[in-house]
């Protein structure tokens, strides 16, 4: 089953591990909220996973 992590802007980062989910969602905040990615951790981001 995927894992997914919806930014709050809309965009669904997808990836097959929780690992995965993170990275695609943290290259997605690097490039639309460079701010945000200062101030949410990867626990936060652990948080905001749902499982597809
Ligand atoms: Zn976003």
């Amino acid at each position: 089953m995927a894992r997914i992590i919806r930014c709050e802007c809309g965009y669904v980062a997808r990836g097959e591990t929780d690992d995965d989910a993170i990275e695609a969602i943290r290259a997605h905040m690097t490039t639309d909220h460079p701010a945000l990615l200062e101030t949410v951790g990867r626990q936060d981001l652990l948080g905001w996973i749902q499982v597809e």
